[in-house]
């Protein structure tokens, strides 16, 4: 999905920045602009993709300076640039369940992981490789809530509506009623497959409908391109069909690999990340079966890049 990189103006000082192509990594932030202050919805990957995001925000900031950074979830490539926003006058601002996520052990998990000599490290090398996690420093939500939060920010009122666990433990999304704006974090990928990591998937479906109920002019994805309520949809379509599918083979007593392997994609063929369906589907068995162990991060990465390999690999014969 071709966009451009860059500041878009929503109107009614609501801004945001977009990371083509939308792909692993790639997140998107927000500005909001208050009378004399600003928020920040989330950071980005790496420092130096943070900084080219606030330089880019300077000329809107100059004079509404940011003192509130809420940060959508806890996956680093949405606060791993924490530490150049932050400051004695900046308040952090994120959900309880996802502040717990947010630590130092997490950013050197997340490097561990890149580096591993395996198809995990591989896969992540590959998809990744332009994103440096250097010199990060875990800087932490110094404010955390459960539930809702309305801040005023500048005379303007902002509400953080928790919509976690969904894609991870504590998504958060960032509505600006008078603006008819919302910044949903991962609750949406465009042009990508929806993901869920944390689940379960009839939370991630809810979240959308949550989207969906809103009065809105502008909505900003967690990555990929602005959209409307019909890209809602279609992440929501998505969600609905795995989730069934995934059941029916489920009570058919396949393993997650067989109902990965058999579930026909084909209506949603033109998403990039295709490999997100294997998390996905476990999310599926795992919801089912309480019995089953969860699986982590590591074994999760372990099956999109099993899928990922394996189509290109085929894609290669070809
Ligand atoms: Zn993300």
């Amino acid at each position: 999905m071709t966009y451009d990189k860059g500041p878009y103006d929503l109107g009614d000082h609501c801004h945001s920045w977009l990371l083509p192509e939308g792909r692993w990594g790639e997140s998107n932030t927000g500005l909001i602009q208050g009378s004399g202050e600003s928020l920040l919805v989330d950071t980005l990957y790496d420092l130096t993709h943070t900084a080219e995001m606030l330089q880019a925000y300077a000329p809107l900031t100059q004079h509404h300076p940011i003192r509130t950074l809420v940060n959508t979830h806890s996956d680093g490539d949405h606060w791993f640039g924490n530490q150049l926003v932050a400051g004695p006058e900046v308040q952090i601002v994120a959900s309880q369940a996802a502040a717990e996520l947010m630590t130092e052990a997490s950013v050197q998990e997340m490097a561990a992981m890149s580096d591993r000599e395996d198809r995990v490290g591989e896969f992540i090398r590959s998809v990744g490789g332009h994103f440096d996690l250097s010199g990060i420093i875990a800087t932490p939500p110094t404010r955390t809530f459960t539930g809702e939060l309305n801040l005023d920010v500048g005379g303007r009122e902002v509400r953080l509506i928790q919509v976690g666990p969904a894609h991870t433990p504590g998504d958060v999304i960032v509505h600006v009623p008078d603006a008819r704006v919302i910044y949903t974090g991962d609750i949406l990928f465009i042009g990508g497959a929806p993901l869920v990591w944390a689940g379960p998937i009839a939370r991630c479906i809810a979240a959308c409908d949550r989207i969906l109920d809103l009065d809105l002019k502008a909505i900003v994805p967690g990555h990929g391109p602005l959209t409307d309520k019909t890209g809602v949809v279609r992440v929501r379509d998505y969600l609905e069909y795995v989730a069934a599918e995934a059941n029916k083979r489920f009570e058919e007593g396949l393993t997650v690999e067989e109902a990965v392997a058999s579930i026909d994609m084909s209506r949603f063929a033109d998403m990039s990340e295709q490999g997100r369906i294997a998390a996905n589907v476990l999310n599926v068995y795992e919801d089912l079966d309480s019995s089953r162990p969860r699986e982590g991060r590591l074994q999760q990465f372990g099956r999109i890049a099993d899928f990922e390999l394996a189509a290109a690999a085929s894609g290669k014969e070809d």
